[in-house]
């Protein structure tokens, strides 16, 4: 029979994709599943298209990358071959990052930040395990929680605080002022993200939920207890709801700088990404903030997984098309 090819865990990039389920809302709305997962690495989406003559009809398009998990898979499933090789690289003393793109309610936060079995949650299991390790007695592990929205940086974990990133002459990027806590287990851990989610979730003026509009990025560091310099760094990213640089037809103009402002962070994020495949000399850091930031995550030794999360269902085809399209040129 075929076999399949071994991936290799460890390459510098990785680009997967992830369908959620149907949800009972839409189920019951009697919505349809227009994206198959074909094989382990291959997904097909069905999405309309208008002819000149406006005659409505569906072309299909399918896309293949490094492994894509259909609906029925876990966020353990999904960890193994995502966030759990980019641990160890940590430990090798590396520094990895691990973003979640795709449309508001396609289950970035969900895969990446969910308190139960998100991703940051199973590495932290496997965080402290290795901490525990002889050969690690010399590190410990500090975590710093902030959000990119407009362009600024908030400290999560220190209300909300205004930053400014700074790089060194190392080429380290250091956000000045940055609350970073020492963090002894995983429950520590949960502690203090449950905390900054708190601060993400509440708007300066009140109950306003921007979570979709804002850039979440989760860091944990491992430092050598000596000196506190860092030995490896691994940041979660659950970006920004993608949907909403594509929406021109936004109502008001808050709305619209919000559009403009992601719609230029995810094409600077985009061309970083590729340059850093590409080995190119010039990475566009400065195109957007959230780029400036994570400078250290585009140079040297580096290692990216982006895990694009799609909707299953037909109204959302469009923008799962989107998804697929940026995932498949970061690639
Ligand atoms: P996003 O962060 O992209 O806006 P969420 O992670 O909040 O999306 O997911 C939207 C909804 O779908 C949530 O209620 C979430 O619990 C649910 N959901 C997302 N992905 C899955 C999944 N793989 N399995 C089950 N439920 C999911
Ligand atoms: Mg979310």
């Amino acid at each position: 029979g075929v076999v399949a090819p071994l991936i290799d865990l460890h390459q510098r990039i990785r680009v997967c994709v992830r369908k959620r389920p149907l949800s009972k809302k839409e189920t019951m709305l009697g919505d349809t599943d227009v994206a198959p997962v074909v094989g382990a690495r291959t997904i097909q989406v069905n999405a309309p298209k208008t002819r000149v003559d406006l005659t409505p009809f569906t072309e299909q398009h399918s896309f293949t990358f490094d492994d894509v998990f259909d609906s029925n898979s876990t966020n353990t499933d999904i960890y193994r071959r995502t966030a759990l090789p980019l641990v160890e690289y940590m430990f090798s003393g590396g520094k990895a990052t691990c973003f979640a793109y795709g449309q508001t309610g396609s289950g970035k936060t969900y895969t990446m930040l969910d308190p139960q079995h998100g991703l940051y949650v199973q590495a932290a299991y496997d965080i402290f395990a290795m901490l525990g390790q002889p050969q690690h007695t010399h590190l410990s592990a500090w975590v710093g929680f902030y959000e990119i929205y407009q362009g600024q940086l908030y400290d999560l974990l220190n209300q909300k605080k205004r930053l400014v990133p700074r790089e060194d002459g190392n080429s380290n990027v250091v956000i000045a002022g940055l609350r970073e806590f020492p963090i002894k287990d995983v429950d520590r851990l949960m502690e203090v993200f449950d905390f900054g989610s708190q601060a993400r979730t509440t708007g300066r003026t009140g109950a306003n939920n921007n979570s979709s509009r804002s850039h979440a990025v989760l860091q944990v560091l491992i430092k050598k207890k000596k000196d506190s310099s860092i030995h490896g760094k691994l940041s979660f990213i659950d970006l920004a709801g993608s949907e909403r640089g594509a929406d021109r037809g936004e109502a008001n103009s808050k709305t619209r700088m919000e559009g403009a402002e992601i719609n230029k962070s995810l094409l600077a994020l985009k061309e970083c990404i590729r340059a850093l495949d590409q080995d190119k000399r010039h990475t566009p850091f400065r195109g957007s903030k959230l780029t400036q930031v994570l400078r250290d995550s585009f140079v040297g030794d580096s290692r990216t997984c982006m895990i694009a999360t799609i909707s299953p269902n037909n109204p959302n085809s469009e923008h799962t098309l989107n998804t697929l399209r940026y995932a498949d040129r970061v690639k």
